[in-house]
C-alpha cells in the first residue's frame, strides 16, 4: 500500500499564483484588467504606459472613484469584489469585472504598487507587493483616482516568463488591447505611451464615429457604413466595410457586447452571413459593432478572461446582427433605393465632362464613347426649382447612390484580351469583367423580384421536355410551388421528366434544363437558411451565373455601356454574387505615383 500522502489546503500566496495563469499571460491581460477596472471606477481619463513591452512595467492611471485605505487593502485579497454581493448578481452584471480575483492575481506574479486616492479624501495610499506580500502600506499625496503599476511581471514565474515573446510582439498585444477598450468606450479619454514615447492620444467626450475616425485614419473611415437596427430586444449599431475592404482573416472583426469586447460563435457565423454573396470563401469582412441587449441574456461567466461570451437565445442575436448588417450594406430591391425613379433625370452624355477626343479605333468599338449613369451630382431635387449642383436640394436618397455609386462619369476605352471591359473614370481606369459584372446585375435584379415576389416570367415560344438526373428531380419535385414562385413554368411529366413552358423574364435565353436543375440545388442548400431572406440566394446566384454573358462572348459596344450602366447602379457593384471582383480600380494617384509624377 503506498503511503497516504497529507492533504493540505495551499496558502494564499500560492493559490493566487497559480489562479493567476488563468486571468494574466501576459503584459497585455494586466492592461486589459486595469483599464476595466478604471472603466467600473467611472473614470473618464484611463493613461496607460508600458516599458519594454510591459515586462519592466505597466502602468494604468485613472481619475475613477479611487478607493479608501481599507478597500485598498481588500482589493488585492482574493474574491474581494466591490461588484457584486452574491452569486445572483452574476445574472445581472453591469460592470466589466466581477470575479475579484485580477488584482490579487497579479500582484501575486509581480512587484506590484498602487497608489490611490477619493477625491473627498485629504490624502492618498500606497501599497506596495511583491510576489503577493505586502511590502508596505503608507499615506501618500497624490492626484484622486487610481494609479497602478505592475513591474517585472512573472519574476517569480520564471518559466511563465520565458513564455513572453519579444519586445515587439508584446507591444502588439497591448496596442490591440488599448484599440478595444477606446473604440469601446468612445467617451473615455485614453493614452497610450510606450518607452516614454506618446503613441496615442484621444480626447475623452468622443462620439463614436469621431473615436473611428480617429483610430483608423479618415481613409479607412470613409470605406465604413453605418449599422444600426434592433430586433428582439438585441440592439446593434457600428459601422462595416464595404465587401471589397475584406481581409484574409477575422482579425479585423471588432465586435462588443454590451460594451465587452468579446466574442461568441454565433457572431462570427452571423457577419459572414451578413455578407453571404458578397465576399469569396476565405474572406471575412471588417466591422466594428456594437451589441446591446438585457445583460442577464448573456452570459459573461465562461471565460475567466471573458474574452468569450455565451447568449441564451443566440438565434435572436443572430438574426439582429445579420438584418442590421444587410439594412447597411443595401439590401437588394424592393427595400433598397429606388433606382428607378431617377432614371429620368439622366442628363444626356453631352452635358457631362469627360474629354472626348478621338483615341483608338477598334472595331466595333468606333470611337470611346462617354456616358454617364443615373444619378450624376447634378441630379435635381424632386422640387422642380433644385438648382444644377445644389447639394441640399439632392434629394437623400439620390445621395445615398451616389456615394455608392463607382464612378459620376465613364466611358468605354475598349475591351483587353477579348475579355475585359477598360473604362476611363473621373478618378482613374477601370477594368470589368463582363461575366462577373453581369451575373451582379442579374442577381440584384431577380432576387428583388423574388424577395418581392413580382416574378416576371417569359412564356417559352415552345414549351421544352426537361429530363434530370434522379437527385436533380427530386429536388425540382420538392421545391416545386418555390419554383414557380420564381418565374419557372414547370409541370411533372412522368418519371424524372417535367415541362418547362415559361422562364424568369429577367434570365433572357439560358436552357431551361441546366437552370432547373441548378436552381433546384441552390434551393437546397438555401434550405439551411429557411425562414430568412436568404433563403433564395444560392437560387438567384446560380441562376444568375449561368444566364450571364460568358467570359469571352462577343459584346456589342451598347451592351457594354447597358452593362455598365446597370453594374453603377447595383447595390454592390464591387462583387459577383460568389464574391468575385468585377471590377479593378487603378486611381489616377496610382498611376502618377508609377509614373513618377508625384
Ligand atoms: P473585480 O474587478 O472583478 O471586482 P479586481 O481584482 O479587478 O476584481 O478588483 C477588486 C476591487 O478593487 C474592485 O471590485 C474594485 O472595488 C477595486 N478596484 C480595483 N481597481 C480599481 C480602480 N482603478 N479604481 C477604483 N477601485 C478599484
Ligand atoms: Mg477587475
Amino acid at each position: 500500500m503506498t503511503p497516504e500522502k497529507q492533504i493540505q489546503v495551499l496558502p494564499d500566496h500560492v493559490a493566487n499564483k497559480i489562479a493567476a495563469g488563468e486571468v494574466v499571460d501576459r503584459p497585455a491581460s494586466v492592461v486589459k484588467e486595469l483599464v476595466e477596472n478604471a472603466l467600473d471606477a467611472g473614470a473618464t481619463r484611463v493613461d496607460i504606459e508600458i516599458v519594454a513591452g510591459g515586462r519592466k512595467a505597466v502602468t494604468v492611471s485613472d481619475n475613477g472613484s479611487g478607493m479608501s485605505r481599507d478597500n485598498a487593502l481588500l482589493s488585492i485579497e482574493r474574491h474581494a469584489t466591490s461588484k457584486i454581493r452574491d452569486a445572483d448578481d452574476i445574472e445581472r452584471v453591469g460592470t466589466l469585472g466581477f470575479r475579484g480575483e485580477a488584482l490579487a492575481a497579479i500582484a501575486s506574479v509581480s512587484r506590484f504598487s498602487m497608489t490611490t486616492r477619493r477625491a473627498d479624501a485629504d490624502g492618498g495610499t500606497e501599497i506596495l507587493v511583491a510576489g503577493g506580500r505586502i511590502q508596505d502600506v503608507r499615506e501618500i499625496g497624490c492626484p484622486p483616482g487610481t494609479s497602478i503599476s505592475v513591474r517585472s511581471l512573472f519574476f517569480n514565474i520564471p518559466a511563465r516568463r520565458r513564455f513572453l515573446r519579444s519586445e515587439q510582439t508584446e507591444v502588439s498585444h497591448v496596442r490591440q488591447m488599448f484599440l478595444l477598450y477606446a473604440l469601446s468606450y468612445p467617451e473615455i479619454g485614453f493614452s497610450l505611451t510606450v518607452d516614454r514615447r506618446e503613441a496615442w492620444r484621444l480626447a475623452s467626450g468622443a462620439s463614436e464615429e469621431q473615436r473611428l475616425r480617429d483610430l483608423l485614419g479618415q481613409d479607412a473611415f470613409r470605406r465604413l457604413k453605418p449599422v444600426a437596427g434592433e430586433l428582439a430586444g438585441v440592439k446593434v449599431h457600428g459601422f462595416a466595410a464595404l465587401p471589397e475592404h475584406s481581409r484574409g482573416d477575422r482579425s479585423e472583426q471588432y465586435v462588443f457586447i454590451n460594451r465587452r469586447p468579446a466574442s461568441a460563435p454565433v457572431l462570427g457565423f452571423a457577419i459572414s452571413e451578413a455578407y453571404h454573396t458578397l465576399l469569396p470563401r476565405g474572406r471575412y469582412p471588417v466591422v466594428y459593432l456594437h451589441v446591446e441587449m438585457d445583460p442577464s441574456l448573456v452570459d459573461v461567466n465562461v471565460h475567466p478572461a471573458k474574452k468569450e461570451v455565451r447568449f441564451r437565445r443566440p438565434s435572436e442575436v443572430r438574426d439582429a446582427v445579420i438584418a442590421a448588417l444587410r439594412e447597411a450594406l443595401g439590401p437588394v430591391a424592393p427595400q433598397g433605393v429606388p433606382l428607378a425613379a431617377f432614371s429620368d433625370a439622366v442628363p444626356d452624355a453631352a452635358s457631362i465632362a469627360a474629354p472626348a477626343a478621338p483615341l483608338l479605333n477598334i472595331p466595333d468599338m468606333p470611337s470611346p464613347h462617354a456616358f454617364s449613369y443615373p444619378p450624376l451630382p447634378m441630379v435635381p431635387s424632386s422640387s422642380p426649382a433644385g438648382g444644377e449642383g445644389d447639394k441640399e436640394r439632392v434629394s437623400p436618397a439620390a445621395s445615398a447612390v451616389r456615394e455608392k455609386a463607382p464612378w459620376s462619369w465613364c466611358r468605354v476605352l475598349g475591351q483587353a484580351g477579348g475579355l475585359y471591359v477598360v473604362l476611363e473614370t473621373e478618378d482613374g481606369l477601370v477594368l470589368m469583367d463582363p461575366h462577373a459584372a453581369h451575373e451582379r446585375v442579374l442577381y440584384e435584379k431577380f432576387m428583388g423580384e423574388v424577395l418581392a415576389a413580382e416574378v416576371k416570367a417569359q412564356g417559352l415560344l415552345a414549351a421544352e421536355t426537361v429530363e434530370l438526373l434522379p437527385d436533380d428531380a427530386e429536388r425540382v419535385r420538392e421545391n416545386m410551388a418555390t419554383l414557380r414562385a420564381m418565374g419557372f413554368g414547370i409541370s411533372e411529366f412522368g418519371g424524372d421528366a417535367f415541362i418547362v413552358d415559361a422562364m424568369p423574364a429577367c434570365l433572357g435565353n439560358v436552357a431551361p434544363g441546366v437552370l432547373l436543375a441548378e436552381v433546384a440545388q441552390g434551393l437546397s442548400r438555401g434550405g439551411e437558411r429557411a425562414g430568412t431572406e436568404h433563403w433564395a440566394e444560392d437560387a438567384v446566384a446560380v441562376a444568375a451565373c449561368k444566364a450571364a454573358v460568358k467570359a469571352h462572348d462577343t459584346l456589342r459596344l451598347s451592351e457594354v455601356e447597358q452593362l455598365v450602366v446597370d453594374l453603377a447602379k447595383a447595390e454592390m457593384p464591387y462583387t459577383c454574387p460568389h464574391g468575385r471582383p468585377t471590377i479593378i480600380f487603378m486611381g489616377f494617384n496610382e498611376l502618377h505615383r508609377k509614373f513618377g509624377r508625384m
